[in-house]
């Protein structure tokens, strides 16, 4: 595997592959890889001819008061994670690589896709998000980028600007993947207490509850969100931040379910900010 810390080393590699026809499976993350990040490389390894990994903790996505100083990093386990799954070029660039003294660019969506559910609590978040992918974008120049699930909004906030900015590439989704109680794994679960830790399945636990009842016919969204709401406030470190009901596509709030919908959470578990959703066909 090689390590590449700058933009034109990167860019090397992406033109020599694309001059002898290799397609390009791209991974972002922001590392502190667990078996989420690893199934988006062994997708990307299954799909492509070579595979890029970037690891950056992308400070324009965090808010002032947000945790990116205590973001969870280690950059060697993460480089021997990355090599175990063959993947063939780590990004791991610096703050100042990506945006150097001067930079002033954002990518910023209109609407209220970047407004609802996260976008509520995170104003600047997927505005931070949307500018570091498009630019990892053209730096890569994948054929196929793989996302989790897990990051819904971010899915759709994704799909949207590949097809408003014309980026010629394929988004590939993959589902979450949990821990063997349920808790979709996610880096900022190494902040749990024990306890928090142990309490922090009623998340998962009360959307399947609402998709047994949602299979049993409900079809009301503000039922769905009080059962949601009653399960998780009987633990009593959990601080809801969001529960949602909303169309897959345009994020836009449900009352009857119908078509393809998603039901969203984000739960506050002391210093972490846990979401979690499932995707339903009604
Ligand atoms: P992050 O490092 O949190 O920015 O995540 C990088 C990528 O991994 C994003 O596309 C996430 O949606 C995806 N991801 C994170 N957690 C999971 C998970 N539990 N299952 C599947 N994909 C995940």
């Amino acid at each position: 595997m090689q390590i590449v810390e700058t933009n034109t080393a990167l860019k090397e590699v992406v033109r020599r592959a694309r001059g002898v026809g290799q397609t390009i499976g791209f991974v972002p993350t922001m590392g502190y890889l667990h078996e989420g990040h690893l199934s988006l490389m062994r997708r990307a390894r299954l799909d492509n001819d070579l595979v890029v990994a970037s690891i950056f903790v992308n400070p324009t996505q965090f808010g002032p008061k947000e945790d990116l100083e205590a973001y969870p990093r280690n950059a060697q386990r993460d480089m021997d994670l990355m090599k175990a799954e063959k993947v063939d070029l780590a990004f791991f660039p610096s703050v100042e690589e990506l945006y150097p003294p001067g930079y002033t660019t954002f990518v910023e969506m209109e609407g209220l896709m970047t407004r609802v559910l996260c976008g509520t609590s995170r104003p600047i978040h997927f505005r931070g998000v949307a500018t570091i992918v498009a630019k990892l974008f053209n730096l890569v120049c994948p054929d196929r980028a793989y996302f989790g699930q897990k990051d819904a909004q971010q899915v759709a906030v994704i799909r949207q600007m590949v097809r408003d900015l014309d980026f010629d590439l394929e988004v590939v989704v993959c589902s979450t993947v949990r821990e063997a109680d349920g808790l979709a794994m996610s880096s900022r679960n190494a902040y749990l207490t024990p306890e928090q830790r142990a309490d922090a399945v009623v998340i998962s636990q009360s959307l399947t509850e609402v998709q047994e009842q949602i299979g049993r016919g409900e079809r009301n969204a503000a039922t769905i969100i009080k059962m949601m709401t009653e399960r998780i406030n009987s633990k009593p470190e959990a601080a809801i931040d969001y529960i949602a009901v909303v169309d897959a596509q345009t994020l836009g709030q449900v009352e009857t379910l119908k078509g393809e919908i998603i039901i969203a959470v984000a739960v506050q578990f002391g210093k972490s900010r846990l979401i979690d959703n499932i995707q339903i066909k009604v």
